[in-house]
């Protein structure tokens, strides 16, 4: 039976910080702040798999209070939460996933974002969906202030 899961994240734009956006490094004037790399859209996909099998969320899974995960890169995440699908007998359908950001232009990187997600969770590059849009320059997304991302994940699991 297929179960879904739903993701969100955001992280805050400081400068001095590389943009990592789903396990790629995308050239802009300004990155996203956090823990690990702050990758948002990988965090928000995370989540979306980690619920599909009724998991607890990604900061659960790897606290911020530990250093070990500082600045690390968020296909680890991935890779685990993979992991644990396959530990619960079950494998991931599909993913997908939208950046809500202002700047840079994310298109040109979409299928770099696509394979780099795709290989942490050991699923074909054509299961993961990514999209972005800009928030219109409404509220703090629309100000440059952070991104956003939300996803959703499918996941079979046995009866
Ligand atoms: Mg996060």
């Amino acid at each position: 039976m297929v179960h879904t899961g739903i993701g969100y994240d955001v992280h805050r734009l400081v400068e001095g910080r590389p943009l990592w956006l789903g396990g790629v490094e995308i050239p802009h004037d300004k990155g996203l702040d956090g823990h690990s790399d702050a990758d948002v859209l990988m965090h928000a996909i995370c989540d979306a798999v980690l619920g599909a099998i009724g998991h607890g969320d990604i900061g659960s899974l790897f606290p911020p209070s530990e250093p070990q995960w500082k600045d690390a890169p968020s296909r680890i995440f991935l890779e685990k939460a993979a992991g644990l699908v396959t530990e619960a007998g079950g494998s991931i359908v599909n993913v997908d996933a939208t950046l809500i950001a202002e700047a840079p232009k994310i298109l040109p990187h979409v299928p770099a974002m696509k394979a780099a997600v795709a290989r942490a969770l050991s699923i074909p590059p054509d299961r993961v969906g990514i999209k972005a849009t800009t928030n219109e320059l409404l509220g703090f997304l629309g100000r440059g202030e952070g991104m956003a991302a939300m996803a959703v994940a499918g996941v079979n699991l046995p009866d």
